[in-house]
């Protein structure tokens, strides 16, 4: 197996004003290509320590993959520091130059400027990657038995040119494949999971099950690395069914999909609507179900009903029930999924209040302290009601609320699921 380091190159890295975001990507890619990752490199723009880094890295990877610094200007020297590292000089590709010349002509004549054509220059020998999201080309270059790849700073191009260009170009230099997927499990704990699946964990080295944890939900990554897609896609296919077979009472995706798509998925098998009463969410929920594609078929409305005033206009709370038990409690709860069915079409509505905290939290109901309900129509056509209240740990303001928007699409799959 090939083994590989990563080097990203930019100053603005170092600073912390960007995040590395390439080389995950970059790693995640070679992973599924089969190489081994070892290293990841980062060094600012400059020619000395940009040089002492490739050197480094050579020395302990057979490819080196460097991203950014390939630009027009003074400070972007990576393929100056690889040329000169693996001994060749510059030469003008002249494919590159008519291919920048017509991009900067169609930007207009006051964009080329002298410095532009700088780009169009590589290594010697080098196999070039032409920049189909830009200018600035990539290459491989391949040299005692060392290659050197090298890939634009802009993650949007370099994405591009990774899929276009080096990932065909690593996939053949590479004896094995790696196909993975990921299940996602919700309402069991990372390390419970784990407890769950041991028998396709321990003592196994092909396929690989690794679980875990993900912002209030579970995920295992099952991935195998064989000779051909066929044969790595059949050992994982059978270990995810054995998960299933394991754990299924908690999965609710097999491929990776979030549980906002599958229950959006599902309304539409099952041809339901689906309408929310969100308090302590504030319209979370409605916009992760709404960013799925194809949600108007059974998406009716969202009430986001933040205060106890909006509660009772919009929903019909009682005051009573208010004055009584607080906006945070069953009874709330229950006339909130109640009013959000008879105030729409859906033939589904969830509700949920509680407390996200950080403040907020009164004596007996601590941040974490939610309450759920949903309401179905019931065959005399009154709603039927179910209520449940939850202590969710306190993760934090933002991931109270994602765990949240979980619960209630589980609630939804639950119900769904039932008839
Ligand atoms: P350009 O032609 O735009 O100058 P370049 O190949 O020289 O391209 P850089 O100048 O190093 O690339 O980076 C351009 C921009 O790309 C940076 O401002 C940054 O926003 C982004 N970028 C660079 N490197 C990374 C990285 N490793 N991860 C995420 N974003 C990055
Ligand atoms: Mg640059």
């Amino acid at each position: 197996m090939p083994n590989a380091a990563i080097l990203a190159v930019g100053t603005e890295l170092l600073f912390g004003q960007t995040v590395n975001t390439n080389a995950a990507y970059i790693s995640e890619q070679l992973q599924l290509l089969g190489y081994n990752v070892l290293y990841h490199f980062t060094v600012g723009d400059n020619p000395g320590r940009m040089k002492h880094a490739l050197a480094l890295a050579f020395r302990e990877a057979d490819v080196v993959l460097t991203t950014g610094g390939l630009g027009p200007t003074q400070d972007d020297l990576t393929k100056e520091m690889i040329a000169e590292e693996m001994g060749v000089k510059l030469v003008l590709d002249k494919e590159a130059m008519a291919r920048m010349e017509e991009v900067m002509l169609s930007l207009g004549r006051k964009n080329y400027t002298e410095n532009n054509k700088k780009q169009a220059w590589l290594p010697e020998g080098a196999a070039p990657f032409y920049n189909t999201a830009g200018t600035a080309p990539g290459f491989a270059l391949e040299r005692n038995g060392k290659t050197a790849i090298a890939l634009p700073g802009p993650p949007r191009e370099m994405e591009q040119m990774m899929r276009e260009s080096a990932i065909p170009y690593l996939a053949k230099k590479s004896d094995s494949v790696i196909y993975s997927r990921v299940l996602h499990f919700y309402g069991i704990g990372e390390s419970a999971l784990e407890t769950a699946l041991l028998p396709i964990i321990e003592g196994q080295t092909d396929p690989t099950v690794a679980p875990y944890a993900k912002e209030g939900e579970a995920h295992v990554r099952i991935s195998s690395k064989r000779a051909s897609v066929e044969e790595a896609a059949a050992a994982v296919n059978l270990a995810a069914e054995r998960a299933q077979a394991l754990a299924g009472a908690y999965l609710y995706s097999m491929d990776g999909e979030e549980y906002w798509e599958v229950v959006v998925r599902l309304l539409r098998e099952k041809g339901k609507k689906l309408a929310a009463a969100e308090s302590c969410t504030g319209g979370l929920f409605a916009g992760m179900i709404t960013s799925v594609p194809g949600s108007s078929e059974v998406f009716d409305r969202a009430f986001v009903a933040y205060s106890n005033e909006s509660k009772a206009e919009l929903l019909g709370v009682a005051q009573e029930t208010l004055d009584l038990g607080g906006a945070v409690s069953g009874p709330c709860c229950r006339e909130m999924a109640a009013g959000a069915l008879s105030h729409s079409a859906a033939d589904i509505a969830v509700a949920v209040t509680g407390i996200a905290g950080p403040g907020g939290a009164i004596p007996g109901k601590p941040v974490g302290t939610v309450f759920f309900g949903v309401a179905v129509r019931g065959a005399d056509g009154e709603p039927r009601v179910s209520v449940s209240g939850k202590n969710f740990r306190d993760r934090g303001r933002r991931v109270n609320r994602r765990v949240c928007v979980l619960e209630l699409c589980d609630l939804v799959r639950k119900e769904l699921e039932r008839d």
